[in-house]
């Protein structure tokens, strides 16, 4: 049976109703996190609150009872009979529902609060082939640090890529590669991984972040520096990093193989570090 849960009460999905003037249904006003349990704990469970905690405090959203949503989300796990697979959970906070009016309600009303699960493995057949990336403008505001529900641009994106035959597209703003529609992207040149710095025009991907402690803790030379688009030809290897793929292996964008065509040896490299934190996690969290 699929439980989800809605403002404060565990409800079959059939039974979740939500009002049709909840501003996340009409403005897309509303912050989400994604995170993984792998069959016992969650990874980096600290890593996506506090994310969750900056997206609310930038778009000004109260949800009070945030600190409860580690235990409510292991609950729901559990509900669902879950608890020793692996699957994906999702979680959304909008600014509620009041009639439509752009400026915020005045009083602030209760956020509406939505959580789900659904049993997903990671793809390890990605990990050994490696994926195909498009390369396209970045259409996006310029606050893509808020992991915002409004996601038309990335959907766009992302579906334009899939109609010709790639997996994820390579965002370029301003001549300078960004990130994914739905993952960071990192690029390796001469040896050294560079991933676009912390700014409004990338999310702060927990996947990313873990990459970046990983490669500082092993030698792996890495540097948060923006890459421009002209230099993809000089590219040997490449990977792209989300919370439901962890670290999969690029071997061509656009038209451009990279190397071989076959994943390469710093991104296998970094991958087993990560499977290997993961499979050292705290099975009580
Ligand atoms: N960038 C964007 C635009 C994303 O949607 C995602 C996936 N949520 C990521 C990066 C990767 O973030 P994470 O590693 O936290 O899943």
């Amino acid at each position: 049976m699929d439980i989800v849960y809605l403002n404060g009460h565990f409800v079959t999905r059939d039974k979740a109703m939500i009002s049709p003037d909840d501003r996340g249904f009409v403005f897309g006003d509303s912050v989400y996190e994604v995170m993984r349990w792998y069959g016992g704990f969650f990874f980096d469970m600290d890593g996506h609150m506090n994310r969750l905690r900056r997206s609310l405090h930038e778009t000004r959203i109260v949800w009070n009872d945030i600190d409860t949503f580690p235990d409510l989300a292991e609950e729901l796990v559990n509900k669902n009979d879950l608890g020793s697979d692996c699957s994906l959970v999702y979680v959304q906070v909008t600014r509620g529902a009041a009639p439509r009016n752009h400026v915020f309600p005045d009083p602030a009303l209760s956020p509406t609060v939505f959580a789900s699960v659904r049993r997903q493995s990671v793809d390890t057949l990605l990990w050994e082939r490696g994926i195909a990336i498009a390369v396209a403008p970045d259409p996006r505001w310029n606050r893509c640090d808020i992991k915002s529900t409004a996601l038309l641009a990335n959907i766009m994106s992302l579906q334009e890529a899939h109609d010709n035959g790639f997996m994820e597209v390579c965002f370029v703003r301003d001549g300078f590669i960004t990130e994914g529609a739905h993952s960071n992207i990192f690029l390796v040149r001469n040896d050294i991984v560079y991933t676009h710095p912390e700014s409004n025009f990338i999310l702060s991907g927990i996947t990313r972040k873990n990459v970046i402690s990983l490669a500082a803790e092993n030698g792996i030379g890495l540097a948060e520096e923006r890459v421009a688009a002209d230099i993809i030809p000089y590219i040997r290897e490449a990977f792209i990093t989300n919370t439901s793929g962890e670290v999969i292996p690029v071997i061509r964008i656009g038209d451009q193989i990279l190397g071989d065509g076959t994943p390469g040896d710093i991104t296998r490299k970094i991958h087993m570090l990560f499977r290997e934190k993961v499979m050292a996690g705290d099975p009580v969290h």
